[in-house]
């Protein structure tokens, strides 16, 4: 988006909700948020204490992710958010360069709490000793750093870790350590969308991280482990931050839930499960677009369900109907071929739901050779043991024509 029109369509959000920031006087207000569609203000953002960092966010952040326009930033920061979420490998660097520039440019640096990830060093590249891995990730800080325009980010994550093993491997604590030291991250933490409750426990008992960042949404209302894991970090004292909370699916429902409940409803209630777990100090929701921006900062006064929300929680179709993978790997061991069939149900709903198809094709890219796309039968074992009902092989099927459209499907799993 050009820089003029990315300005038009951030007036046009603003203009609509000048209501409420006139009655606050001055734009940008901490815990003020948006009007809603009358102009009403709705109040003022809960906020709660990240851990012992010292820090307090808006129960609402930034997921800047899957965002190109820097007027959503600003206008995210002017709607009272503070939290501004990103990642070296969104967007090969080109979401830091946004989200920095956005920032810098409004001049509120001091104001806002950054977070950035790196891999570890050997998820994408090939070093082998302790040395070379921890002056790899002194490398990605320095370019991330300058990407973002700043001296320092505040907390600093290692990405999409899955097992607890690298939580505790020594170069990345030492390296992570070495970085803080330095002053170039304020924090450090462990970023997790994958067997989750394992790499949160894991985190809490290393003993050196203040942040964790964990995907939690309603689909997983079955699993105590994670809740568990997450209560425990709140009590040693480290921050939670969630992210998925909306399911991934949640903007995208099956037809017979949209006839059954608005779309307004299918977001609040997919919020306000999540942060009603009060070991949870903020969301990095996902904001790519003004009405993302508005739908997140009009439940993040008050987060009493109402009875509509509450049908839509307790209504098991809505969970049958979305078929979101949780990424509990509970299917891995029942594929005869092997297939990573979480990381391919990641890809499928980067390519399908988000329409971020670089994050799709890094996903895609990082499955081990021989447990891609290439090898699902459609046999449907995984299916039967799937809690979440999610027709694997027919994402896999359209993950294929998708890819197939780019390039022969070898050059991609
Ligand atoms: S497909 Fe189902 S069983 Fe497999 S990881 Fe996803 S939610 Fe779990
Ligand atoms: S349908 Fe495909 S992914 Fe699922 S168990 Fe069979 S071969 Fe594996």
């Amino acid at each position: 988006m050009s820089e003029q029109n990315s300005e038009f369509t951030r007036r046009k959000f603003l203009a609509a909700s000048m209501g409420c920031l006139a009655a606050a006087s001055v734009a940008g207000v901490p815990g003020v948020i948006m009007a809603d569609e009358n102009n009403k203000p709705t109040g003022k953002m809960i906020e709660r204490p990240l851990g012992k960092t010292g820090i307090t966010l808006p129960i609402v952040s930034m997921g800047a992710g899957a965002a190109n326009d820097p007027g959503l930033v600003a206008a995210c920061y002017e709607a009272g958010m503070r939290h501004f979420d990103t990642a070296v490998s969104y967007a090969y660097g080109r979401n830091e360069q946004m989200v920095g520039q956005a920032l810098a440019k409004l001049g509120v640096r001091k104001d806002c709490i950054i977070s950035t990830k790196l891999h570890t060093p050997s998820q994408r590249n090939s070093v082998s000793t302790k040395a070379e891995s921890k002056k790899l990730m002194m490398s990605t800080m320095e370019a991330s750093l300058k990407r973002l325009k700043t001296d320092y980010v505040d907390i600093l994550y290692i990405h999409d870790v899955r097992d607890p093993a690298p939580v505790t491997d020594e170069a990345i604590m030492e390296g992570l350590q070495k970085l803080k030291k330095q002053g170039k991250t304020r924090f450090i933490g462990i970023s997790t969308h994958a067997n989750m409750a394992g790499v949160v426990r894991a985190t809490v008992e290393a003993g050196i991280y203040d942040v964790v960042l964990t995907a939690f949404n309603f689909t997983m209302a079955d699993d105590t482990a994670l809740p568990a894991a997450i209560k425990k970090a709140a009590e040693k004292g480290l921050g939670v931050i969630a992210m998925k909370t909306q399911a991934g699916g949640a903007n995208y429902p099956n037809s017979e839930t949209l006839r059954n409940y608005s779309t307004a409803v299918i977001n609040s209630a997919a919020f306000k499960w999540a942060m009603r777990n009060e070991n949870i100090c903020t969301a990095i929701t996902g904001i790519s677009n003004y009405e993302h921006l508005r739908w997140n900062t009009g439940y993040a006064a008050d987060l009493e369900l109402t009875s509509e929300e509450t049908r839509f929680l307790a209504d098991n179709s809505v969970l049958l109907g979305m078929g979101f993978c949780r990424q509990c790997q509970g299917c891995l061991a029942s594929c005869p071929k092997n297939t990573d069939i979480p990381d391919l149900m990641r890809t499928h709903m980067y390519a399908t739901q988000y329409a971020d198809f670089t994050k799709a094709r890094r996903t895609l890219k990082s499955i081990p050779a021989g447990a891609g796309l290439a090898l699902c039968t459609s046999c449907g074992s995984c299916v039967a043991v799937c809690k979440n009902s999610v027709d694997v092989p027919m994402k896999i099927d359209q993950l294929r024509e998708i890819y197939d459209r780019i390039g022969p499907i070898s050059t991609y799993c």
